[in-house]
Order: C-alpha cells, then sequence, then structure tokens
C-alpha cells in the first residue's frame, strides 16, 4: 500500500515514515502542499498535515477531494474542534492528532481503507473476486475463497481472517489490529484463539499463501509464488475519475 505523506515537520514525518514502512508499506514523502497537489501518484491514501509552510492543509484537502476519492487522513498538532469538523466537511476520512503513536495512524489507515472497499463491494463497481498471485481468488462480496477454481470452505472467521491479512500481502499486522478488526474486540485476554485460526489458513492454503509469525508483534501474509494483488477483476475499479485511489499492481 503506497502512502502519501505531507508533512514538513522532519521529525515527525521521518519517524511516521520509519514506521510505516516496517509495517510494509510503502511512503512517499512531499513536504510542501503544492508538492502534494503536483504529485502525480498512484498512491493509496494521503497522511495530510493542516500546518503546511506554503499553503493551508485544508485547502489541500479540499483540492484532493475536488479531483478524486483518494482516502485522506489529516493530521494536525491544531486541538481545535473546528478544524476537525471542517477537514471533515471538506472531505477528510479521518483525523489524528499530533502527538501520535505511529501504530495509531497505521489503525486509521487500515480502518478507513476497509471503509473505502466496503463501500466499493456496496457500490457493487467490483464485479468480482481480487486475485493474489495466480492461484488465490478472495471474493470480498460474496465471501467465498477459491484456489486453482475450487472453492475452499472456511468457518466464519478463518474466511474473516483471510480476508483481513490478504488486504495487504507482505503488511505486519499486529495482533491488536487482527483482534480489533476480526474479532470486533478491544482484545485485553490471551489471543491463542488468533493463533489456532492461523494454523487453520496455514494448513487449508498451504503452498498459496505463508502466514510468518513475527515474534512478539503478529503476522504477515504472502503470496506463495507471487506479489501483489493484480486487484478486483472486473471492468472499471474503485477509483474515481482521475483519483489517485485504488490498488497498485
Ligand atoms: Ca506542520
Amino acid at each position: 500500500m503506497h502512502v502519501l505523506l505531507v508533512e514538513d515537520d522532519e521529525p515527525v514525518a521521518e519517524s511516521l515514515r520509519r514506521g510505516l514502512k516496517r509495517y510494509g508499506f510503502e511512503v512517499d514523502w512531499v513536504t510542501t502542499g503544492a508538492a502534494a497537489l503536483a504529485h502525480s501518484g498512484p498512491y493509496d491514501v494521503v497522511l495530510l498535515d493542516l500546518g503546511l509552510p506554503d499553503t493551508d492543509g485544508l485547502d489541500v484537502c479540499k483540492a484532493l477531494r475536488e479531483r478524486g476519492d483518494v482516502p485522506i487522513i489529516v493530521i494536525s498538532a491544531r486541538s481545535d474542534e473546528t478544524d476537525r469538523v471542517v477537514g471533515l466537511e471538506l472531505g477528510a476520512d479521518d483525523y489524528v492528532s499530533k502527538p501520535f503513536g505511529v501504530r495509531e495512524v497505521i489503525a486509521r489507515i487500515r480502518a478507513v481503507m476497509r471503509r473505502v472497499r466496503r463501500r466499493t463491494a456496496d457500490e457493487g463497481t467490483t464485479g468480482g473476486a481480487d486475485r493474489y498471485g495466480t492461484r488465490l481468488t478472495v471474493d470480498r462480496k460474496a465471501a467465498r475463497v477459491h484456489v486453482d477454481g475450487a472453492e475452499i470452505a472456511l468457518a466464519p472467521k478463518e474466511y474473516d481472517l483471510l480476508s483481513f491479512l490478504t488486504e495487504e500481502p507482505g503488511a505486519l499486522m499486529s495482533r491488536e489490529q487482527i483482534m480489533e478488526a476480526v474479532w470486533d474486540a478491544n482484545w485485553f485476554g490471551p489471543t491463542k484463539t488468533l493463533d489456532v485460526h492461523v494454523a487453520a489458513l496455514r494448513r487449508k492454503f498451504a503452498g498459496v499463501v505463508a502466514i510468518e509469525a513475527v515474534r512478539g508483534v503478529g503476522f504477515r501474509l504472502e503470496i506463495v509464488g507471487g506479489t501483489a494483488p493484480t486487484g478486483p477483476s472486473g471492468p472499471g475499479g474503485p477509483s474515481g475519475p482521475g483519483g489517485p485511489a485504488g490498488p497498485t499492481s
């Protein structure tokens, strides 16, 4: 997943960039509103600071929104509620206040991307299953998974877990993020149930996906013999007109 980071504060941008990279995100960093608007993409989400040296971030937000429907997450040191409201009214999808942790930002990005995918699926514009590598397809509308054209029988939570982990192949997902997304819980207890479900997926998708455990953090799913998803196979795509959104290939 590609992130356009618009932030003039170097220490903040650097730590954000390092943190995002660690979790498998690609980051393009620009320091001005003009550079953000001149960036040709593609990118999947914009992290936008409001206090920029050349222009008000809110104007950048508005201009980006007029061009397309790429998700925008506003980051700001301004604690003013008005900014938050105006930002959201101008089309920002979410808002984080400084200071923030990288994990919080990642959680927001993933939540926004899930909402976008759901919206796209509801509109029926994806028109089919998402393909991963040459063998695996995940049809998020029908909640069905196929390997080499044959449907794989999955328990509901096995499907939810696979669907979540394949959202970004190669990305490191923390246990907390997985528990929150798949089990709908702020999970404070043991996460043994997660390991049980991971084991089941490893068994059912042996040779198709690899789910690597990252000690003390969580899991990373890789497509065996393949890289990025080729994206929705239907006509059109999730991008708005002229918008830079949508899966990169
Ligand atoms: Ca700033």
